[in-house]
């Protein structure tokens, strides 16, 4: 069976986590988490950034930072992971879901200001697939009603709008290091601060609502409970798999484009025919190749791609059922109609896309598509 990932030792991971390891600190905010934050500071210009255990976590930070109340409106896309909204009803927000565009899964930027009440506290945006959300629409409406940006950026490492890095446009951004993504951790993920009026509060709910940073700064003599807070810090183990992955991006994203390419080229001609959609990539936007999917006509032909894709022992998904016809949100939402949205949860296919996936792997997926659709 070709899986549809696999999780990939670039090179010093093992090497890395054996260092961790002997050095007697393997507990967070150690030496790897400071280098792989400064890494990603220097690299992409984010103003701080705080590894954490998952990006459900850091979007879990950012819903404490934007000091989300019961009743307070956050706008989420319905075509999303559930922590992007999970976060946010943590903290008693009421969910407003957005629909995508009709370009590409993306939350539709030119029906927002219909979605903005004065309840609205915040906007998540995601940036599917790695392709830029239209931020500076975006962007302009939150100023325009004083909201706060959070970018989930989870599939959006080495991306850019614009020639600005994912994740340093929105107040608070974050990331996700899962081993589904293209840089992993295993589980893991950051929070990035880009406002710097939440700079100094993000650390101490970092570290469980104490300032202990701060007291290994040696900026205070003591360290106490001073806000509300969690345990959202991975251990330096984490860490070190993490700073080997990156030292390897470039390799890393260069494989995984070649291997997009390969797929949209040997799909081109299907297209032409109108057989099935291609992702289309606005002119503001980059693609990491985090994801290849294609489109289908109707969930009836994607089942039906899937299966035979399975019964030729390739392993192909869908994802994202609409939040908004989730068993969770079903009663709690007002009936909404989200036609994109539904549109991608019934007929956007992924296909395999990871490092070590094979020419001759990669090109047998491509010949029983073909053939599919002959
Ligand atoms: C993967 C993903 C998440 C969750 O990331 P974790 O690190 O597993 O918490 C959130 N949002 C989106 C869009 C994702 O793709």
């Amino acid at each position: 069976m070709i899986p549809f990932n696999k999780p990939y030792l670039s090179g010093n991971e093992l090497q890395y986590i054996g260092e961790a390891v002997q050095s007697g600190k393997i507990s967070g905010n150690g030496v790897f988490t400071k280098k792989c934050q400064q890494f990603f500071e220097e690299k992409y210009g984010f103003r701080r950034c705080l590894l954490t255990t998952s990006c459900t976590d850091a979007l879990e930070m950012a819903a404490i930072l934007c000091d989300i109340q019961v009743g307070d409106e956050v706008i989420v896309p319905s075509y999303t992971f559930v922590s992007t909204a999970n976060a946010f009803v943590l903290r008693g927000a009421k969910i407003v879901f957005a629909d995508s565009s009709e370009e590409n899964p993306n939350l539709d930027a030119t029906k927002l200001a219909s979605l903005i009440t004065s309840k609205t506290k915040a906007i998540v945006v995601v940036h599917y697939a790695g392709i830029a959300c239209d931020m500076d629409a975006i962007m302009a409406i939150a100023k325009k009603h004083q909201i706060y940006v959070i970018e989930d950026a989870a599939q959006a490492i080495d991306s850019f709008y614009k020639g600005r890095a994912l994740g340093s446009i929105g107040h608070l951004s974050a990331f996700s290091f899962h081993e589904t993504k293209n840089i992993i951790s295993g589980e893991g993920g950051m929070l990035v601060i880009n406002d710097e009026r939440f700079e100094k509060r993000a650390e101490i709910i970092w570290e469980k609502g104490t300032n202990r940073s701060a007291f290994w700064r040696g900026e205070v003599d003591k360290y106490n409970w001073v806000d509300i807070g969690s345990s959202f810090l991975p251990s330096e183990v984490v860490a070190a798999y993490l700073y080997a992955q990156l030292e390897n991006l470039e390799k890393i994203q260069a494989r995984r484009k070649q291997i997009w390419d390969n797929y949209f080229t040997a799909f081109k001609a299907l297209a032409d025919k109108g057989k099935l959609k291609l992702p289309v990539i606005p002119v503001y936007a980059t693609n990491n190749a985090h994801m290849f999917y294609l489109l289908t006509d109707s969930i009836e032909q994607r089942d039906a791609l899937i299966t035979y894709l399975k019964e030729n022992k390739i392993y192909a998904v869908f994802h994202y059922i609409s939040l908004h016809s989730s068993p969770f949100y079903q009663e709690k939402a007002r009936e909404v109609s989200l036609p994109m949205s539904d549109y991608y949860s019934d007929c956007l296919v992924r296909l395999p896309l990871f490092y070590e996936l094979s020419e001759a792997d990669q090109q047998l997926i491509i010949e029983k598509i073909i053939a599919f659709y002959n």
